[in-house]
């Protein structure tokens, strides 16, 4: 069982519909939208519905889950045509990682050359 937690996090609230995002993908368990703030041509933030804060607790609380969000954002590398030249898939976790938003979500970006991984 999970609590809501509707009210202060900000991908719950676009789960419950309460902030408006560009979804492109939505699943039973999993929702795929568009980043506020685009770090390149293709950038799609894919979460599971019920709330985790980081990957380290989904992968060990539901890895069942944790490979549904893989798999959708595979469907949305697809869709958006980024197999052939390549994407990167991300997780930023923590303090260290740079985490900004503490409800897991991996980062699919693509449709450029992005460069090394640590700039
Ligand atoms: P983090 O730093 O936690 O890995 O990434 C958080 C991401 O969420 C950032 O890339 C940021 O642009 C994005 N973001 C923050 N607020 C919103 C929002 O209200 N809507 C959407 N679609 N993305 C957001
Ligand atoms: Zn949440």
């Amino acid at each position: 069982y999970h609590a809501p937690v509707t009210n202060d996090c900000l991908f719950c609230r676009i789960v419950a519909g309460e902030i408006p995002a560009t979804i492109v993908r939505e699943t039973d368990t999993t929702l795929a939208f568009r980043d506020i703030d685009p770090k390149a041509p293709v950038h799609v933030l894919v979460i599971p519905k019920v709330h985790y804060a980081d990957v380290a607790t989904l992968g060990q609380g539901d890895p069942e889950l944790a490979g549904q969000v893989l798999a959708t954002a595979a469907e949305v590398a697809e869709a958006e045509g980024l197999l052939a030249d390549g994407f990167r898939l991300m997780f930023n976790t923590g303090g260290y990682g740079g985490q900004e938003v503490f409800h897991v979500h991996a980062h699919l970006l693509g449709g450029a050359p992005l460069g090394p991984m640590l700039a």
